[in-house]
């Protein structure tokens, strides 16, 4: 009999496909709260915004939990006092209810204030193997008005680099006399192995001749930067998620399995960091996460 019909096999294969999907999706988005890759915020306007997207689907339950130092004791605490069930979806709160929520996670996760125009010393850090220097190379041959700093470093040249253009490839008593003769706006030593430093006199330069200057550097220079020029306009590279940037380290080949567990918990403080930042810019796509740079440089250049 017709209405009898089993469910084709195909639409069968196709619809537990989708659930699987749909799970990893789920997986993966708490992955990005809990890495701070996304902020919750941003998770519950796209739930609004759609109550069918994967955020939509999201558990309060499980959005909660995955929020940064919330335990389920701590979850069900805040589900009473906002008087939420614990069985609604993101996508499914009442108007009441995304409001208090709204409140509640603006006071517990504040949001980086947009501090507007800055100087034109602009800073690109994030964390390792977000793309920031892919971002700055591609600024550096799309963008010859922005003087990008060439930062002076005791690692050995890799194929391709070019003394000058890449890096100042120095040695460590080059890299001291640097340190004793003030002539380093900031350095460190990135994953405890070679030493990095920004060379001071060219930045003073460009800034002095009216352009604007790009650093790309790790989270410990921004700092000192911030410290030394707290006019500084700091940018935090975001990955669009957690996955991708664990694949991007992964990706590389070129880290034994030790080196890469110690840079994605590098990278997990890292990104705990972002606060700190003035604007943050998820790397999507190279050019489109140029362009974003660059419209802050111009926009911060009066
Ligand atoms: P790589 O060795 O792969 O070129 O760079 C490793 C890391 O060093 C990157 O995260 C890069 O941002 C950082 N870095 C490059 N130049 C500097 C610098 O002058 N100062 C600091 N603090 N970090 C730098």
């Amino acid at each position: 009999m017709a209405e009898h019909r089993p469910v084709p096999e195909v639409d069968r294969a196709a619809a537990a496909r989708r659930a699987v999907e749909r799970r990893r999706a789920r997986a993966s988005l708490k992955r990005d709260l809990t890495m701070r890759v996304v902020t919750p915020q941003t998770v519950l306007a796209r739930a609004v915004a759609d109550a069918e997207s994967v955020e939509g689907s999201m558990r309060i339950t499980d959005f909660l939990l995955a929020l940064p130092a919330i335990g389920a004791g701590k979850r069900d605490r805040i589900l009473q006092e906002l008087q939420i069930s614990p069985v609604k979806r993101l996508g499914g709160l009442g108007v009441r209810q995304r409001t208090v929520l709204a409140e509640w996670l603006d006071g517990r996760f504040p949001l980086t204030e947009p501090r507007g125009a800055r100087s034109r010393l602009l800073v690109l850090a994030g964390p390792t193997a977000v793309g920031k220097g892919t971002v700055a190379a591609y600024i550096r041959e799309h963008n010859p008005e922005i003087h990008l700093s060439v930062s002076a470093t005791t690692r050995a040249p890799r194929p391709g680099e070019v003394d000058g253009v890449h890096y100042y490839f120095v040695d460590d008593a080059e890299f001291d006399r640097l340190i004793a003769e003030g002539e380093l706006l900031e350095y460190a030593v990135v994953h405890n192995r070679s030493r990095y430093g920004t060379p001071r006199a060219p930045i003073d330069a460009a800034l002095a001749e009216g352009k604007t200057v790009l650093l790309e550097i790790d989270l410990q220079g921004a700092r000192q930067v911030r410290a030394a020029e707290p006019s500084a306009t700091l940018i935090f590279l975001l990955p669009p998620t957690w996955d991708e940037l664990v694949h991007r380290l992964v990706g590389r080949g070129t880290e034994d399995a030790e080196e890469r567990a110690r840079r994605l918990r590098t990278a997990k403080v890292e990104l705990a960091a972002q606060n700190e930042f003035d604007h943050l810019i998820v790397n999507e796509d190279v050019a489109s996460a140029a362009a974003e740079v660059v419209e802050l440089s111009s926009s911060s250049a009066h």
